[in-house]
């Protein structure tokens, strides 16, 4: 910490992975910040908080995937123990058993992607519709999360990226469009193809251990955040919550000089806004001084995807097989995850009955339902995938709804998508939604950009220093190999073919 940071005032808006990210940092570098949290507690989209009846709820369970590294290094930082050891997990649809991964790390590395091929278990899927991905790999090799990658694939959904390169029906159906729907929270034909390809690289075909997959032993609320928020407070960060921002104050020199909060105003040399699309939205059609700049206007062009949390407590222990399972064709444009809570939570080791999580992405149509007919649903699915819980007695539930609650990357989005710089030299962007070269996605991802958004502060402001965020691991040799020549031939296409078609 440097004298020239103390004094000078930052604001952070939104008290996610993003906006605390941000906030730790800054706090560690001696700024004066206050982060802003609409909410009633810190955590955005992973908050986790107690019913009445003093159980523990969350807005859906949280995994932390093998590339996570920025966030198992604040972890280590932290010096907490939160988690699971890596689970193994299973996919169902409605005629059973469908997919078992492994624990890839354990088995015996083999060069991208032959191990996720080889060593996951499908279980009726046949071979020769799992072959038919094989030419997609030539889109994974061309997109590489650059700017120029993301202007060719954006245009195109998913679907038609699929179909273009011969994936087969059932393979689409049976493997990617769960994917989708549990990654990206849409159906193939609302995905962008570049965040398509982007997530699945990031989380499954990298590296053969990236699909590997750590939980929370308790919600993340209480295992990760409240002890940062604590370390954030002992730096001197100010996190205040029921602070709802409406506005920020700008001068003539292209600057803001504050933020708004209801009546209240808070001085700022620097602002970085953490909030979802959904929140940003509003900020812009109540403020005059964003809806001066035309990028501001244009998130308008953007949209969240309604998602559903649900928590079941039984009368009796279902053996579940394993803890964490993904679920398709029970309804054509939803996703389904559950969890076996008493395998993952601390909490719910000992309990005599089982308590179950069962997260719904892309739920709209969940959504308008009254809560005893979701939980029938939820039961009924359940008994489905395992049929010991058609006997079992539901004796308790919670239903979280969360309207326009996740980003969603639609086919074109990109073009409307933030950077982290704004038109305005000290206002800067940061957020699950926000264009970074990073390369990760989701939590992963909100964390980085709310350190790269610090870093823009730090840099603008002086007297800190940035904040070490840590790269994506490497692409592998062969890989690396086969993007480069990739890149060569494009630019020779580039340097002798007229560019008139569309990318
Ligand atoms: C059910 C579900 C399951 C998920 N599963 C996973 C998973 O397994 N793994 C994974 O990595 N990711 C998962 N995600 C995605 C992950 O939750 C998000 O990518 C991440 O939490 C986004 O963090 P963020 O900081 O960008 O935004 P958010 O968490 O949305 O935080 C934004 C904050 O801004 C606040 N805010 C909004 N408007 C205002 C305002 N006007 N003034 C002040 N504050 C405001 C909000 O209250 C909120 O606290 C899941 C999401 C859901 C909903």
């Amino acid at each position: 910490m440097s004298g020239e940071s103390q004094g000078k005032k930052v604001v952070v808006v939104g008290a996610g992975w993003a906006g605390l990210g941000a906030t730790y940092h800054l706090a560690q570098q001696g700024y004066d910040v206050t982060l802003l949290e609409a909410g009633s507690y810190p955590g955005g989209l992973v908050a986790g908080w107690k019913t009445s009846g003093g159980r523990s709820v969350e807005a859906g369970i949280h995994g932390f995937w093998h590339p996570y590294r920025n966030i198992f290094a604040l972890i280590n930082e932290l010096g907490i123990n939160p988690f699971t050891s890596w689970t193994r997990s299973s996919q169902y649809s409605p005629v059973g058993l469908e997919v078992e991964s492994p624990i890839f790390q354990h088995l015996p590395q083999l060069p991208t992607p032959l191990g996720t091929f080889i060593y996951t278990k499908f279980k009726r899927l046949p071979l020769s519709d799992r072959l038919s991905a094989l030419p997609l790999l030539y889109s994974l090799i061309d997109f590489d999360n650059s700017d120029d990658g993301w202007q060719r694939y954006d245009f195109l959904s998913a679907r038609e990226l699929f179909k273009t390169f011969g994936v087969s029906a059932r393979l689409y159906k049976e493997a990617f469009e769960p994917m989708l729907l549990v990654g990206l929270f849409a159906p193939g034909e609302q995905c962008s193809a570049a965040a398509t390809l982007g997530m699945l690289y990031y989380f499954i075909l990298a590296h053969q251990p990236d699909f590997d997959v750590v939980w929370c032993r308790g919600t993340v609320g209480e295992k990760i955040f409240r002890p940062w928020v604590e370390r954030i407070e002992k730096l001197g960060g100010k996190i205040l919550a029921n602070q709802r921002v409406t506005d920020v104050i700008t001068d003539s020199h292209n600057r803001a000089t504050g933020v708004v909060c209801g009546d209240r105003v808070f001085d700022a040399d620097a602002v970085i806004f953490a909030v979802g699309i959904t929140g940003m939205k509003k900020i812009i059609a109540n403020s005059p001084n964003l809806r001066s700049r035309q990028e501001f206007c244009n998130v308008n062009n953007l949209g969240a995807i309604d998602v559903l949390a649900t928590r079941l407590w039984f009368d009796s222990k279902v053996d579940v097989p394993l803890p964490s399972n993904a679920c398709f064709g029970f309804d054509n444009t939803t996703g389904w995850t559950f969890f076996d809570l008493n395998a993952l939570h601390d909490e719910y080791k000992d309990e005599p009955g089982s308590v179950i999580e069962a997260d719904f992405y892309h739920a709209n149509q969940l959504i308008p339902l009254e809560n005893e007919a979701i939980i029938a649903k939820v039961h009924q699915d359940l008994a489905t995938c395992v049929p010991g819980f058609r006997e079992a007695k539901v004796i308790d539930s919670s239903v979280i709804r969360l309207p326009q609650a996740v980003t969603h990357f639609a086919p074109g989005s990109y073009q409307h998508m933030l950077p982290a710089k704004t038109s305005f030299e000290n206002v800067f962007m940061s957020g699950d939604w926000i264009v970074t070269r990073h390369g990760s996605w989701s939590q992963e991802k909100a964390y980085v950009t709310g350190l790269e958004a610090a870093n823009l502060v730090v840099d603008y402001l002086g007297g800190g220093k940035a904040a070490n965020v840590l790269p994506v691991e490497a692409d592998e040799g062969h890989i690396q190999v086969a993007r480069t020549i990739n890149k060569t031939l494009r630019q020779l296409g580039k340097s002798i073919l007229p560019d008139v078609w569309l990318p």
